[in-house]
Parts: structure tokens; C-alpha cells; sequence
């Protein structure tokens, strides 16, 4: 079913019924966010950045054999379901509280853009939420197409990636930068994101305010990503279900990339699009 993420076997009725367990979820989710965000829901959050930062407890990853083991194949239901908008904010999701063997792989800016990691992401079968920036793939915004044809979303990452952006613009400012994207991803895409990735990871309750007015669902954050080659992990040191892992198109694209993929075969977990366990395609 690869290039064919509506193909994944969820069930509605079953999704509808899961629903019961969604309040336990959704606190689960804010709860951790919250802690992050601090006492001052209107204080910008110093989230993880986009920059490299190595840290003690990293070790390097070998690189895997590509054929080494087959990718997991396992028909399952979504056990959470995302938090609507209340008092006009978007929810903040960090991590995906799931029971099942799912991990999720989002790939940020555009700047770099290789026959490589179009060939790896195929070879792998990987779909993924691109978070791309208008302002970095407007060279060449057709480049992003054989991700689409592989099964991957474009998602909104700004017009201009400012990472000051929280602090810097107020709430139309914000609107605006974000509607800007929403209209070129529909242009050049045929599909209006639905989940929007600050630049920088910083957000607030005015950011959180404009990505619902700009018509998307969700800010999605990280606690892991694969960067300089290696995996770099907010909590613990491997992959957890339910993780959403950070990327780059960027130069050590291919090194990022197996460091994620030996972190995904050793922890065991099938690499799902967030939009289809989401139900936000
Ligand atoms: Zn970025």
C-alpha cells in the first residue's frame, strides 16, 4: 500500500468507540506540555530548538543494513484522538500517548534537496509529515512531489521561518505568516496543512490562538529527532510508541536518516503518518 496512506486499516466505528478513553489521553498529552510551558500560559515556551545539540548521553548509531529486517506491517486502531479546539486554541501534541508499536516521522525546513533522500525514503518505505517553509522550498517547490507520491503530507512550517516569531509578532503578524503557507501548500500540493510546526519549537496561546484561526488543528512538537547522525532523545534513550521524531532536509540527510532507522528497528515500532493516526489527512 506504499503511496497510499488511506489504505492504512483504521476503523471508524472502532476510532468512534476509542473515544472513551480520549479524555485520559488528551490530559496525558497537555499535561506534558503544560509542564513544559510553565506557570504563564502566555510566556513563550523555550522548546527544543531546530539546532544541533549534542548531548553526553547520545551515542553514535550504527548504520543498519537496509535489508536487515523487514519493515512491520500491522493493521491496528488508533487508541487517541486528537484534543479539539477549545477557547479557540489549538492543541499542542508533543507525543502520541499509544499502547501501539507506532512511531512517527516529520521532516523540517526543505532547505536540502537530494535524489538521495528521495531514493532512501522510497527504498524504506517511510511516509512522513513534511514540514516545509515556504521560504526554503520556493527553488523548487516540485522537488517535494515524490515524498507526496510515497505516501507523505506537506504541513506547515511558515513563509519565513522566523524562530523569533513567538516573541516578535503579535497575533495577526502570526495569522498572516501562516496563511501564507496554508495557501502555497494548496497551491503547489492540492491540500491545506493541517498541523502546524513552530520554527524553533517555541509556541504560546496566541500562537496557539493563530494556527486554529488559520484553519489547521494542531501544533506538533517533539521529544526525540535524528540529527548530526545520531538520535538525541528529550526522554530516556530510545524510542517509545508513540514518539514523533524530528528531521531536516538537510546535508546529513541519509546520516539522520539511518540513525533513525537503527533507533526504529531496535525499539521495534512501524513507521505510521501522523495524519492518518490523527485522522486529519
Ligand atoms: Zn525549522
Amino acid at each position: 500500500m506504499r503511496g497510499d496512506h488511506s489504505a492504512m486499516p483504521f476503523s471508524i466505528p472502532s476510532r468512534r468507540a476509542a473515544l472513551g478513553i480520549f479524555g485520559a489521553s488528551m490530559v496525558a498529552g497537555l499535561t506534558a506540555c503544560t509542564a513544559a510551558e510553565g506557570a504563564e500560559n502566555s510566556t513563550p515556551v523555550l522548546a527544543p530548538t531546530d539546532t544541533a545539540e549534542p548531548t553526553a548521553s547520545a551515542t553514535p548509531t550504527p548504520t543498519p543494513s537496509p535489508t536487515a529486517t523487514k519493515r512491520i506491517r500491522r493493521s491496528f486502531i488508533p487508541d487517541f484522538q486528537l484534543p479539539p479546539i477549545v477557547g479557540g486554541l489549538a492543541p499542542v501534541i508533543t507525543k502520541i500517548p499509544t499502547k501501539h508499536p507506532v512511531v512517527f516521522l516529520t521532516i523540517d525546513d526543505g532547505n536540502i534537496k537530494t535524489p538521495e533522500s528521495v531514493r532512501l525514503m522510497a527504498e524504506y518505505d517511510y511516509p512522513a509529515s513534511l514540514f516545509l517553509t515556504r521560504d526554503t522550498i520556493a527553488d523548487n517547490p516540485a522537488f517535494f512531489n515524490a515524498f507526496k507520491t510515497q505516501g507523505s503530507l506537506v504541513e506547515n512550517h511558515t513563509v519565513t521561518h522566523n524562530i523569533n516569531m513567538v516573541r516578535q509578532w503579535g497575533y495577526q503578524q502570526q495569522v498572516n505568516d501562516m496563511v501564507g503557507m496554508q495557501e502555497y501548500a494548496l497551491q503547489h500540493y492540492g491540500r491545506r496543512p493541517t498541523l502546524f510546526r513552530p520554527p524553533g519549537g517555541a509556541y504560546s496561546n496566541v500562537m496557539r490562538q493563530a494556527v486554529a484561526d488559520a484553519g489547521m488543528k494542531a501544533i506538533i512538537t517533539w521529544e526525540a529527532k535524528a540529527n548530526a547522525g545520531k538520535m538525541d532523545y528529550q526522554v530516556g534513550n530510545s524510542l517509545r510508541p508513540g514518539d514523533i521524531v524530528l528531521m531536516h532536509f538537510r546535508a546529513e540527510f541519509a546520516a539522520d536518516l539511518a540513525a533513525f532507522r537503527a533507533a526504529q528497528l531496535a525499539a521495534g515500532l512501524e513507521v505510521v503518518l501522523l495524519e492518518d493516526f490523527l485522522g486529519v489527512v
